[in-house]
């Protein structure tokens, strides 16, 4: 028999492999301490037009169906609700920041979010709004909890740390920002960020976005809001700072009203902006890394073109390899 394959870390990246080996039949072992990452932290939102440029998030058309059928059926299979598709509000709090987001509401690759059909007043605070379909939040913890009570059922997943300084040809790291900070594929652009959960009574019919942050209702009177963005302290320590700025961006989409449950810290694994990365790495190692503020929408399908790649030797397209001589813009 052959020697598995042995996946280390088991966030979004290596999970989503581990879910894809097995649909292939590709035998494989998986470590990891289940403790820290990225994943763990993450609120988990989709969020089809992002950024202050109110830009489609790469490839969405072809990523964002497929994220949502795994989830939605990995969810199913367990008896457990992963995905929380829910609109998204877009708001402007600037005639500046209407200009550019109305600027674009006739583009082809944007009208096709818009849900016209709803009809929601526009929060105090803020002068306009659109409202978008196809967003939603991935219930990351979840996710993790029962590919784990899974992987350790099957006798595949390890409890522990693997020690990086033996070399292993079977290993493919998905370690996400820890690897990164190893240096393990040269220059990186992982950032810090913090994450509220709140209680409150505020309305949870949809996802809030504006004020540079955004804010999920998560049911039961529990919101989460956020986030920050660190480059220089890559630690995952929740801060004074944080938090301040975190209650700021709370105020603004919510209101003034609300008890702070949770305050938590993590690295996002950022190599060129939120475009993920599959191949090689300096040493002959297999990675899978580099999914940035975007996890939840780009890890399965990554994931199965990684398989693919591995299993079938069915070569992905270029703008998807990672080669350690290619540098990328950050
Ligand atoms: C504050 C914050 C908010 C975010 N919000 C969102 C969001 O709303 N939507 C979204 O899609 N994404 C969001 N993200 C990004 C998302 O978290 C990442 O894209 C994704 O989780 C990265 O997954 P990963 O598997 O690459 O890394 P991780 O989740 O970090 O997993 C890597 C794993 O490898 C393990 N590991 C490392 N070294 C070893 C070793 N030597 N041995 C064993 N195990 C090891 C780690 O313990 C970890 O469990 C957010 C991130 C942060 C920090």
């Amino acid at each position: 028999m052959n020697k598995p394959w042995r996946i280390v870390g088991q966030g979004l990246a290596g999970s989503c492999l581990g879910w894809a080996f097995l649909e292939r039949g590709i035998p494989f072992e998986i470590v990891d301490p289940g403790t820290g990452g990225s994943t763990r932290v993450a609120a988990g939102l989709i969020n089809p037009l992002t950024g202050k440029n109110f830009q489609p998030s790469w490839l969405i058309e072809d990523f964002h169906p497929h994220a949502v059928n795994f989830f939605e059926r990995l969810g199913k299979r367990f008896g457990v609700e992963l995905w929380h598709p829910l609109p998204v509000m877009r708001l402007a709090e600037t005639e500046k920041e209407w200009l550019k987001i109305s600027s674009k509401l006739d583009l082809p690759e944007v009208s096709g979010w818009l849900d016209h059909e709803r009809d929601v007043a526009t929060p105090a605070g803020f002068i306009h709004q659109v409202i978008l379909r196809g967003g939603g939040w991935l219930d990351t913890r979840l996710f993790l909890d029962v590919t784990r009570r899974h992987f350790l059922e099957l006798g595949v997943m390890e409890e522990g740390v693997e020690d990086m300084e033996k070399t292993d040809p079977s290993r493919i790291l998905c370690d996400g920002a820890e690897g990164l900070m190893r240096n393990q594929l040269g220059p990186h652009r992982c950032a810090k960020g913090e994450i509220l959960t709140l209680r409150a009574e505020w309305s949870e019919e949809l996802i809030r976005v504006g004020a540079s942050g955004w804010l999920i209702p998560l049911g039961q009177g529990l919101f989460r809001v956020g986030s920050t963005y660190e480059w220089s302290q890559l630690d995952q320590r929740p801060t004074d700072a944080g938090l301040a700025r975190i209650i700021g961006i709370a105020r603004k989409l919510g209101g003034d009203e609300f008890q702070v449950v949770e305050h938590v810290a993590g690295i996002r694994p950022i190599l060129r902006r939120s475009q993920p990365l599959i191949g090689k790495n300096a040493a002959g190692n297999w990675i899978f890394n580099g999914l940035g503020s975007k996890g939840s929408l780009y890890a399965p399908k990554m994931a199965e073109m990684l398989a693919d790649w591995i299993g079938d030797g069915v070569v992905p397209d270029a703008s998807f390899v990672y080669e350690s001589s290619k540098e990328f813009p950050s």
